[in-house]
C-alpha cells in the first residue's frame, strides 16, 4: 500500500484505522508497513497523548507533491542554483522559470492557497536567481511588466500562483451544477462575498456562511490587491483573462528624454523577436540605464571609481559615454559605415537616440529597419565586449579588432538566418557568451 493519506480527529481513531488496515490486509494479502508510516499532529496535543502511538511523528516538514511551503522557497532554491551554473541570458533565465519553476508549483497552488511568506521567499529566490546576485539593479516592479512595457516579462508569483487559484474556486462556486458537493461547499463558503461582488444572484432557498474562511478570503485579499473586484465572472473565472487584465493596466516605462510613445517604440524594437537573446539584454540595459559601468556602480556604492578606464580619457563613465562618446567608441562608430556594414545609411550611425533605440522616427520598410537595428546592436555588444575586455583581463582591444568582433557578430545572424529558415528562430536559443 503506497500513497495513502487518512485525517482522523483523536488517538483512538489512529489505532482503529491500523487494526482496519491489518484486518484488510488478511484478507487481501497487502501489508502496512508501519515502520515507513508517519504521522503528523496539527493543533494543541498534549505530549503525553501522542506518546502512546508505535508510528514515526513528524513534527513539521509537510510536504505535499514535492513541494514545501516554507520560508526557502519550498526548494526552489535547489532548483534554481543547478540552472545557475549555466551561462544563461536574462530571456533565458525568465524561460526558465516559466517553463520548470512555476509548473511545479501551480497544481499545488490550486489546492492550497499560497502563504504570504513563501511567495516572499519566491519571489526573493527569482530575482537573485535572475540578477545573480543579491544586487537588483531595477525594481522588481518594472521587471514583471512585459517586454512591450519596458519589463522583461519576469512572472509575479502572487499574481501567476493566485490568477490560478482565484479562477478555480470562483469557477467552482459558480458552476451551474448545484447537486455536485464541491460546488455546493463552495457556494455555501463564499456565497454572501460572491454576492456582494454580484457574481452570484441572491438565492433564499440556499443557505451561505456570512464569514470567508482563510482560504477564501485569499481570494478576497487577492482581487482587492490587484483592483480585480469590478471585472465580471467571465474574466474572474479564467486565469489567463485575469493575468491579461492585470497586464494591460500596467505602465510603460520611460526613457530618459523621449515622450512615452517613443519609449514605447523603443522598448518594441529592444524586444524584437530578430534580436538574439544576448542583444536583447544588453539593449534593454542600455535604454533603462542599468548596464554596469563605472558612474552607474559608483553611483550605488558598488564601485570606488566612476571614471572611464581606457586609458587617458578620465571622464565619468555613463552608458552613453562607454557607448558612445568615449573615444574609442566615438572612432568604431566613425569606422562603420555602409562599406563594411551594408545596411547602415550613409554616414554611419547619426546619434545616440538610434543607438539606443533604434530608428525610432524614420519611416523605412520594416526589413531594412531591423537589418540596421540588428547591425547596431552588433556594434554595441563589440564595444561592450572590448570594454569588459579591459575592464576584466586588462586587455587592450585594437579598433581593428574590435571592428572585426563588431562584423562576426553580425555574420552569426547572416548564418542564423541561412540555417532556419522557420519564423522565431533566433528566439529558441537560451546559450549565451554574454561577458
Ligand atoms: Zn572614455
Amino acid at each position: 500500500m503506497d500513497d495513502i493519506n487518512i485525517l482522523c480527529t483523536d488517538i483512538l481513531s489512529i489505532k482503529r484505522t491500523m487494526d482496519v488496515t491489518d484486518w484488510f490486509g488478511r484478507a487481501s494479502g497487502a501489508k502496512l508497513k508501519r515502520d515507513k508510516t508517519q504521522a503528523q499532529f496539527f493543533g494543541p496535543w498534549l505530549h503525553t497523548e501522542t506518546r502512546g502511538l508505535d508510528l514515526t511523528v513528524k513534527a513539521t516538514d509537510l510536504k505535499i507533491l514535492g513541494v514545501k511551503f516554507d520560508s526557502n522557497g519550498g526548494g526552489i532554491r535547489q532548483r534554481l542554483g543547478f540552472w545557475q551554473l549555466r551561462q544563461l541570458t536574462l530571456e533565458g533565465k525568465v524561460l526558465i522559470i516559466k517553463t520548470v519553476i512555476l509548473p511545479l508549483l501551480l497544481l499545488l497552488c490550486s489546492i492550497f492557497y499560497p502563504p504570504r511568506f513563501f511567495l516572499l521567499a519566491l519571489d526573493r529566490e527569482i530575482f537573485y536567481f535572475l540578477w545573480g546576485s543579491k544586487w537588483e539593479r531595477l525594481r522588481r516592479e518594472v521587471m514583471k511588466r512585459a517586454p512591450e512595457h519596458g519589463g522583461k516579462g519576469v512572472p509575479d508569483p502572487h499574481l501567476v500562483l493566485g490568477a490560478q487559484y482565484t479562477a478555480l474556486h470562483i469557477k467552482y462556486a459558480t458552476a451551474p451544477f448545484r447537486e455536485h458537493k464541491t460546488v455546493a461547499m463552495a457556494r455555501f463558503r463564499m456565497g454572501s462575498y460572491l454576492r456582494s461582488l454580484k457574481i452570484l444572484t441572491v438565492d433564499l432557498r440556499i443557505p451561505i456562511a456570512f464569514n470567508l474562511p482563510p482560504a477564501y478570503d485569499f481570494i478576497k485579499k487577492f482581487l482587492k490587491h490587484f483592483n480585480l473586484e469590478k471585472e465580471n465572472i467571465t474574466v474572474l473565472t479564467n486565469h489567463r483573462s485575469i493575468l491579461s487584465v492585470v497586464q494591460e493596466r500596467e505602465k510603460v516605462s520611460p526613457v530618459p528624454g523621449l515622450t512615452l510613445g517613443e519609449a514605447e517604440r523603443v522598448w518594441r524594437e529592444v524586444s524584437h523577436s530578430a534580436l538574439q537573446n544576448k542583444h536583447k539584454d544588453l539593449a534593454w540595459m542600455v535604454a533603462h540605464e542599468i548596464l554596469p559601468v563605472r558612474a552607474v556602480m559608483h553611483s550605488r556604492g558598488m564601485g570606488k571609481d566612476a571614471t572611464c578606464p581606457r586609458p587617458g580619457c578620465g571622464r565619468p563613465e555613463t552608458v552613453r559615454h562607454a557607448l558612445w562618446e568615449c573615444s574609442a567608441a566615438r572612432d568604431l562608430w566613425a569606422m562603420a559605415g555602409p562599406l563594411q556594414f551594408p545596411w547602415l545609411p550613409v554616414g554611419g550611425v547619426p546619434d545616440y537616440r538610434m543607438v539606443r533605440g533604434g530608428a525610432i522616427q524614420r519611416k523605412k520598410p520594416p526589413k531594412k529597419e531591423i537589418d540596421l537595428w540588428i547591425t547596431i546592436n552588433c556594434i554595441k555588444d563589440a564595444i561592450w565586449t572590448s570594454r569588459n575586455l579591459l575592464v576584466g583581463k586588462h586587455v587592450q582591444v585594437s579598433l581593428p579588432a574590435t571592428h572585426q568582433l563588431a562584423s562576426s557578430r553580425r555574420q552569426e545572424y547572416a548564418v542564423r538566418c541561412h540555417s532556419d529558415v522557420g519564423a522565431g528562430a533566433s528566439q529558441g536559443g537560451l546559450h549565451s557568451n554574454r561577458p
